[in-house]
This record gives C-alpha cells, structure tokens and sequence, in this order.
C-alpha cells in the first residue's frame, strides 16, 4: 500500500514539474488560464496536499515558503479536501438520482457501506452547504486571529487586503496584465519580496533595525517604499492622486499596479 502510494506521489511530482516548465515557458499567458489547468488529483493525502500548494505557489510565483493560508486568501482557493469532497458529493448525489439501484456501482457503493469502509462515502453524501466556501471563510478567520495575536506578516497582508477578497488583477474583466508584470503586484501583496522587512527574517535581525538606506532610520516595509522612501520618489510623482496608504495601490488600474510594484520592487533588487 505504502509502495503504491510512493509510487503515485511520484507520478503527481512529475507532473508537478512538467506543470513547473510549462508555466514558466508562458510566462506571458494569462493568470486566468494558468489557474484553470488544476492538476488532477485522486487522494487526499498530506503528500499530494504538498504538491498542490507547490503548484499553486508556482502559479502565483511567490516563494515555497510563503504562508499556504495566504496564497489561497489570494487567489480564492480552498482546501484541496474540500474541493475532493464537493466533487465527490456532486457524483454520488446524481448516481442516487439516476440509479435504479441495481447497477455494479450501487452494489459496489453498499458494498463499501457495509464493509464499514464508507465513511468518507458519507461524508460526502452528508455534506450540507458548500464545503469550499466554509474552508475558505475558515481560512480568513484565521489569517484575522493571527494578525490579531501579533503575526507581523499576516498584519502586513491585512494592510494590503483588508477585506481579504480577491483582487481583479486575477481576473481577466477588467483589463489584461501580462502574467510576468503580475507577479510584481503578486509578490508585493504576499511579501515574496527582498525588501528589508522580509530579508532581515531570514538573519533574525530585530524588525526595528532592519532600516532602509535613504534616512538609516525607517524600517525598509511596504508602506515606507510606498509612500515615504526617498529612492520610490520618482515612481511617487507620476502618480495622481497620490497614495495616503499601501492600500492605495490596489485601487489603482490593473496595469498601473503591475508597473508599480514591479518598479518599486526592482529599486530594492
Ligand atoms: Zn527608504
């Protein structure tokens, strides 16, 4: 069983990494089409979880290690589970409808009950309302109760998305912006950036002298290379009206954003 379960682990990697190549060889295609091809997944086991949220990453083009609850406040994606398990429902409820009961699947399906092995089986047919809304309304409390208990980077997300909605530049309604530009804005939204905020982490130097260059003093955030930073003036300017908050900035057009982030992110690189 373990064996059978490496081996289809090993089979869902590599079409991680054909999905890896593919994404990257169209850099330029939109996020909206990239977020459709979901790779297609028949367990529900924490290995196969990982490699969901590796690929879910990779589409985003943020860092392994950002927080998984954040990348799927983002982009609106519940638990992989819960999505399995709507499926599964949507299947079981239709075969009941149509079935006459007497076809191999409804013996096989009573069989399973009987054998005590239809737990999930009832999950499934037992779900009320919708499991992928309720996952992700669970997610977005969380990310509140942590901002809440003091968790700088999940504060920092809430500056930047307070509603904790998707935001359109996911969407293709509103205008197109070129996948490689979005990223930019994407990275900037999740902290998948080398500002000094996140850098200083990683070699524990404490948040209040991880300070940016132009005035030795302020700490290198987003808002500071927003709204305040002497080496972002020149990207501030051409903006109008001007921005009061980091907020701001995704109130702007789509492509302005893109441009923006990018070019901020490309002072600090
Ligand atoms: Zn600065």
């Amino acid at each position: 069983m373990a064996s059978m379960m490496k081996h289809q682990l090993e089979a869902c990697k590599k079409h991680v990494n054909k999905f890896a190549a593919f994404v990257q060889r169209n850099s330029n295609m939109p996020f909206t089409s990239k977020h459709k091809l979901r790779i297609v997944v028949d367990g529900q086991t924490s290995g196969v979880n990982k490699l969901y949220m590796a690929a879910m990453k990779m589409l985003l083009g943020v860092r392994t290690t950002t927080p998984n609850s954040l990348c799927q406040i983002e982009i609106g994606i519940p638990e992989l589970k819960t999505t399995l398990l709507k499926r599964q429902e949507a299947f079981l409820r239709k075969f009941r409808q149509k079935s006459a009961g007497d076809e191999p699947l409804a013996h096989a399906l009573n069989l399973v009950q009987r054998e005590g092995m239809g737990q999930h089986l009832t999950d499934a047919a037992e779900t009320v309302g919708d499991t992928e809304l309720a996952s992700l309304e669970s997610i977005r409390r969380q990310c509140r109760q942590k901002a809440a208990d003091g968790a700088t980077r999940y504060q920092t997300y809430l500056e930047m998305n307070p509603d904790l909605c998707v935001h359109s530049i996911y969407e293709n309604k509103e205008e197109y912006v070129p996948d490689s530009r979005r990223i930019a804005a994407t990275r900037f939204r999740l902290s998948s950036h080398r500002l000094l905020v996140e850098t200083g982490r990683w070699s524990r130097i404490p948040l209040e002298n991880r300070v940016c260059a132009c005035d030795a003093t302020s700490v290198q955030d987003e808002t500071h290379v927003v709204l305040y930073c002497a080496r972002t003036a020149h990207l501030r300017a051409l903006l109008t009206p001007p921005l009061n908050s980091v907020v701001d900035v995704f109130a702007l057009s789509n492509n302005v954003i893109a441009n923006l982030c990018q070019d901020i992110l490309n002072v600090f690189y």
